[in-house]
């Protein structure tokens, strides 16, 4: 078993660092596998896996959760369900009506300003999805940067037809952010402009924001986040890095411990992933996820175990 001496981890037993490597249904960041270490220590599983552009003072808050996970334990859960919101990639509208039915959540984050595609189908997708939730479902749009101000702020006005809860990194750059907020009535979420734990914060200076999302690998752990979040002042949504049920449950026991939870979390993303290494997945029922913490099943990880001293190198190299 590992053993962790401050910021060190002393790799007593190498049988404790799992490495996992495990495809996914749907290409994610140019991702088509997920990968990651995983770790056990007193506390628990812990869950290592930064995107493959990440180097090392970056991977070091990831690496910060996975030791809380297995060495310290997460703060008390204030809640023991977490509402989560269904994804609908940019497909056609058919099959985005068909996927927000399907789900069972209230509230569903609809991909917009997709690469190749023209706004019209934005316009219908988001149509198709308020059409199969109904009046009182809650629709998110994400154009994950793509739009500049002036494009941001006809597209929201067009799409909030269909009546929008918030649109998520509209822009690309905290400026942008600010001067579509001044211009539009839907809030605006901060996603890709928050990736360390002292974007937060920035996102607050330069009111480029009503909504952070927060991921709890790139803020260093459970208890970190949470002083992140209480610092910036602004509503958080918990999303995933889309981990295991091992990384999920982190972000879980954050949203858990968050003092006010006003928006559905983005912690719905097993589903993008083809297995899992718990025996018992961290699968929302009816949009919400139970507040709980799998445990590793051998059987599971055997699936999709491999072996990567690549990957242990860096985990012990992450460092600030
Ligand atoms: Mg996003």
């Amino acid at each position: 078993m590992p053993r962790c001496d401050g910021r060190a981890i002393t790799i007593v037993t190498v049988g404790a660092l799992r490495v996992f490597r495990i495809p996914m249904r749907t290409r994610f960041r140019g991702q088509s596998v997920r990968e990651g270490v995983l770790l056990r220590g007193p506390a628990g599983w812990g869950e290592f896996s930064p995107f493959p552009e990440y180097g090392p003072a970056e991977c070091a808050r990831w690496r910060a959760c996975a030791e809380e996970a297995a060495f310290t334990g997460w703060p008390a859960p204030l809640r023991d369900r977490i509402p989560v919101n269904a994804i609908v990639p940019a497909v056609g509208p058919e099959q985005a009506h068909a996927m927000a039915r399907r789900a069972g959540c209230e509230t569903v984050k609809v991909k917009v300003a997709e690469r190749g595609q023209a706004f019209a189908e934005d316009l219908a997708r988001v149509e198709a999805v308020r059409d199969a939730l109904g009046p009182d479902g809650r629709i998110r749009v994400d154009a994950n940067g793509a739009w500049d101000v002036e494009t941001a702020v006809a597209r929201i006005a067009e799409l909030d037809r269909f009546g929008l809860e918030y649109v998520e990194q509209p822009c690309a750059t905290l400026d942008e952010l600010a001067r579509v907020r001044k211009r539009v009535e839907v809030p605006i979420a901060a996603d890709e402009s928050i990736r360390r734990a002292e974007d937060p914060l920035k996102v607050m200076a330069a009111e480029a924001a009503d909504i952070a999302v927060v991921k709890v690998q790139p803020l260093g752990g459970v208890a970190a986040a949470l002083r992140v979040v209480e610092a910036c002042g602004l509503p958080a949504v918990v999303s995933s890095a889309v981990e295991t049920s091992v990384g999920l449950a982190a972000g879980v026991a954050l949203a858990a411990a968050l003092p006010e939870l006003p928006y559905a979390c983005g912690l719905g993303t097993l589903s993008l992933l083809e297995g899992d290494v718990v025996a018992d997945p961290l699968v929302p029922v009816g949009g919400t996820l139970t507040v709980r913490r799998p445990t590793v099943d051998e059987a599971a990880l055997a699936r999709y175990e491999v072996a990567s001293p690549a990957w242990v190198r860096r985990l012990e190299e992450a460092a600030p």
